[in-house]
């Protein structure tokens, strides 16, 4: 059929993305949009992209045509720029030279989170003509952070359902070509043009065309096959007359889209099962079409209201959370795994050495054992007599100190030497079996086995110390 824009009647072509590149989409389609409205739309593409960054971020989500993953860059309680990736956090780079005003020839001093983020921040530089020189290094600090970082995840807004709207017609689009076509569906492409930091355009909010699912994806289509999945699904009942999409983003967010009523259709469905982690097509997509349209698409049964109210948009997100710890996990122990391997072979140092080498890398995870052993104690003590003192020094286990260069206070700092001490003894004990387990390893970095072990040997001696 004619390459005609769904939006209006000038020639398609702009080759976009179906699903958003930044969500590593690795499909185009040049017979939905003109260039024109593809343009226009980049908003809706930029919306999405912005209000998922972090969760790509974390499951270290490569764009389409993009070496890596897009780190996420936000702020620290004292305005500090950091980057996450995964679970590595670290100092975010210096913007680039231009947004910089820095003068040819000048010299300043800039902080970075590696030094291989800054020879990729000085490449960036080159291919815009700037050739930047290192004349000298500060020393290496290595910032701990006292307490977990808090980030906060917004998904939503009028935008953001907007965006979502705009990737159920797109995928209506490449699936239903004739049908996207259809007048029954302008009311829905007017919605998408709207401006909602428009004050007379807010006014148009139109509600229930697109809506948050409170459901359990998995039982609303079947269980994703990819372990952090999209789902898109797109059809037409036969029943209402009426074109409907029903999204999932990571099986966790979930959406249902009413696109409108559509006439001479018989009824039918596409599912489709989208891995973000696919390196490229074809392995990214699982298809299924049927001729019916299966799954119930209607605000009633999934209001956002009683989704709050019953706590399911927070279960929603925390087992995304906890689905992406265990990966984080299942990551970590192979990176060991890698490593014990590269000490075995050859035998390059003794035990001890290569216990103390991983203790330094690894120093932060050292430090959140110590937080999570004197705050479990705290909770095993809480309902107790205890003088309050001991509660106290318990608090100050691990305290920040923003004036130290690693932004820990002097106790804390003494405290995580002893700490890192204990830790590696273990793991030398551990390298020192005869197969020696890298699972154990991580165990007691991030694990049950490493609390006790400075629960026992770091913070109950502490409480044991004490003398009123
Ligand atoms: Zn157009």
């Amino acid at each position: 059929m004619a390459k005609i824009c769904i939006m209006c009647n000038e020639a398609a072509g702009s080759h976009e993305h179906v699903f958003p590149a930044a969500l590593g989409g690795r499909r185009t389609n040049k017979g939905i949009y003109c260039t024109t409205h593809n343009n226009g739309f980049g908003r809706h593409v930029a919306a999405l992209q912005n209000q998922l960054l972090m969760l790509n971020a974390i499951l270290m989500v490569r764009p389409d045509r993009h070496d890596g993953p897009k780190s996420f860059v936000f702020s620290d309680k004292d305005g500090g720029s950091l980057s996450m990736v995964g679970q590595n956090i670290q100092t975010a780079a210096p913007p680039p030279i231009e947004d910089l005003a820095i003068e040819p020839g000048a010299k300043v001093s800039l902080e970075f989170g590696s030094i291989e983020q800054y020879e990729h921040w000085r490449e960036a530089q080159k291919k815009n003509g700037w050739d930047v020189r290192a004349l000298s290094s500060g020393e290496i600090q290595r910032h701990h952070f006292a307490s977990p970082l808090k980030v906060q995840l917004a998904f939503g807004g009028k935008d953001a359902l907007q965006a979502v709207g705009y990737l159920a017609l797109t995928f209506f689009a490449q699936y239903f070509p004739v049908e996207a076509r259809q007048r029954g569906l302008d009311d829905f492409k007017d919605f998408l043009k709207l401006d909602f930091s428009k004050a007379e355009d807010e006014r148009k909010w139109t509600p229930n065309l697109v809506w948050w699912d409170g459901r359990d994806s998995e039982h609303v289509v079947s269980k994703n096959p990819f372990k952090f999945g999209h789902t898109v699904v797109v059809g037409t009942s036969g029943a209402s007359n009426r074109a409907y999409a029903y999204i999932s983003f990571f099986s966790s967010m979930n959406f249902g889209i009413d696109l409108g009523p559509v006439e001479n259709v018989s009824e039918s469905m596409v599912r489709v099962f989208i891995d973000p982690k696919a390196e490229k097509a074809p392995n990214d997509l699982d298809v299924m079409r049927s001729n019916t349209f299966s799954i119930e698409v209607a605000p009633e049964i999934s209001d956002l209201g009683e989704m709050i109210r019953s706590g399911s948009a927070q279960t929603a997100m925390s087992r995304f959370f906890a689905k992406a710890g265990a990966w984080h996990f299942d990551l970590f122990i192979e990176e060991i795994q890698d490593k014990i391997r590269g000490w075995e072979n050859p035998r390059s140092t003794e035990g001890g050495n290569f216990a103390e080498t991983l203790v330094e890398k690894y120093s932060q995870r050292v430090l959140n054992l110590l937080s999570e052993a004197s705050s479990g104690l705290r909770e095993h003590f809480a309902d107790t007599e205890l003088p309050k003192q001991l509660f106290t020094l318990l608090d100050n286990v691990v305290k920040s100190d923003d004036s130290q260069p690693n932004g820990l206070s002097a106790a804390t700092n003494a405290f995580l030497e002893l700490a890192k001490k204990e830790i590696a003894n273990a793991l030398k004990e551990e390298l020192g079996a005869q197969n020696p387990s890298a699972e154990r390893i991580v165990l007691l970095f991030a694990g049950g086995p490493g609390v006790a072990v400075i629960t026992e040997k770091i913070v109950l001696p502490i409480l044991l110390n004490w003398r009123r």
